[in-house]
This record gives C-alpha cells, structure tokens and sequence, in this order.
C-alpha cells in the first residue's frame, strides 16, 4: 500500500480510489480578521498568506476528490479553541494549520513543521509558539503563557495521536523540502491551535514574512499554488498511510 500511495501522491491532480470515502482534512488558515498574526516586511500580514494558501490547498484536495472543511474562508477571526472545535465536530481524518513565520534577524527564512508538545525542541521552537499563542491570551482564556501551557498539558494528557501527528507532520515538512525554500525541518512546542484535537494534526509555518525576500515570494500566486500542491500531495500520502486506520463511515474516530 505505501508503494501505491507513493505513486498517487505523484500524480498530482490524480484522486485516490479510496477518497471519496474518508473523513475530512481540515484545513485551518491561521489567524484572521483583527488577528493580524506576523507582519512582513513589505507590509504584507500573515493572515492574508494564509488564507491565499489554505484556500489554494483546500482546492487541490477538492481535486483530489477529498473532502475538506476550512476553518475560514474569508477574513474573519476565529478563536483558536473554536477551530479545533470545528475539527473535532467533522470527525476529521487529519488536521494542518497554516501559518507564516516572523524572527528577529531578517535573513532568517525557510519552513518548517510542528506537532504538539508541551516541551519545545528548543527555545527557537517556544518562541514561535508563544507567538502563535499570542493571539490566545488576547481571548482572554488565560491570563499568562503559564496558563496556556498548564491547559496545553492537561489536553495532551489526553492526545492519543502524538506519534502520527509526529509522522504527519515529518510528510508535510518532506513534501515543503522539495520547494525553493530552505527545509528547517520538524519541530515540536506547545501551541494551542493544536491542542484538543482528536485526531493527527500539524502546524506549517510556509516561510518568514521578516525575509524581505520570502515575503515577497510568499504574496506570488505561483509560490502559493506550489506550496498547496506540496501540502496536498504530503496529505494524501499522509492519508494512504493511516489508511488501515480510517474509522468507517458514521463511526466515532
Ligand atoms: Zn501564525
């Protein structure tokens, strides 16, 4: 089966024979409406990248022939709890979270994918999440980053995908190397957006909106189509994979 999924995930546009008869993929545009997320350099937001990108990749999946639910589908703001809510209600098979990335130190580019942990890879990995997890406290569901973390750990406490979150996300970040962008591989931090879930779920940072450069590659129609495309193939193979694993129709995941 996995040398037959490598061949689906090559034919780019070709739907699998088992897509119609699966749950959904979720895909989750970061942030939206007065949740800006990262500003570029270039006075692009984070929110706009990810929409463009989450809506190209839902319809590569639709291609595909499977199913897919958008968190949002304009500019709208969405509470980071109400978007795993929405997950969890579709029953879906997997979920990926879109997101752009910010640093301090303007050369810094490239993309990398996250799964959930309550420990970071590294304090690299924890800033990012506390900056993704920003947006949480303005919610006004916790009072400081202890909180988030503290709510994070009693969720994964009860997480039963962590290794295929791990497996889903080192197939997305696979199929993100083959683009012109350096690979900064798979990482894992505690992000809200990525708790509570039930079911595998990653978190794609597509690129650095503070590269003057890769800011400016991200806004381009093409550079968003082929980061859907990259996505939508690693979801597919991602879905071939955990295919045994797929709960039939009308059954709790
Ligand atoms: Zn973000």
């Amino acid at each position: 089966m996995r040398a037959l999924t490598c061949v689906f995930a090559l034919m780019i546009g070709a739907a699998p024979a088992w897509a119609d008869e699966v749950a959904p993929v979720v895909v989750d545009a970061g942030h939206g409406g007065v949740d800006l997320g990262a500003r570029g350099v270039n006075g692009a937001l984070e929110k706009d990248l990810t929409l463009a990108v989450a809506r190209r990749l839902a319809a590569e999946l639709r291609a595909r022939r499977i199913p897919v639910v958008e968190t949002r589908t304009k500019d709208v703001f969405i509470p980071l709890v109400e978007r795993t809510a929405i997950a969890n209600k579709a029953h879906a098979r997997l979920y990926v979270s879109i997101h752009a990335n910010s640093a301090p130190e303007p050369e810094v580019s490239g993309t990398e994918t996250y799964f959930l942990s309550v420990d970071a890879s590294d304090a690299e990995a924890m800033r990012v999440a506390l900056t993704e997890n920003d947006v949480y406290q303005q919610e006004g569901t916790a009072s400081d980053s202890h909180d988030v973390v503290g709510s994070i750990l009693g969720d994964l406490i009860r997480t039963e995908h962590l290794r295929e979150s791990s497996d889903l996300a080192a197939t997305l970040q696979r199929g993100l190397a083959k683009l012109p962008a350096q690979s900064r591989g798979v990482k894992q931090a505690p992000f809200v957006v990525l708790t509570g879930v039930n079911m595998p779920a990653a978190l794609v940072e597509i690129g650095f909106v503070t590269n003057a450069a890769e800011v400016k590659r991200l806004g381009q129609r093409d550079a968003q189509t082929a980061i859907a495309k990259a996505l939508a193939a690693a979801l597919v193979e991602a879905m071939g994979q955990t295919r045994a694993a797929i709960p039939a129709s009308g059954e709790e995941p």
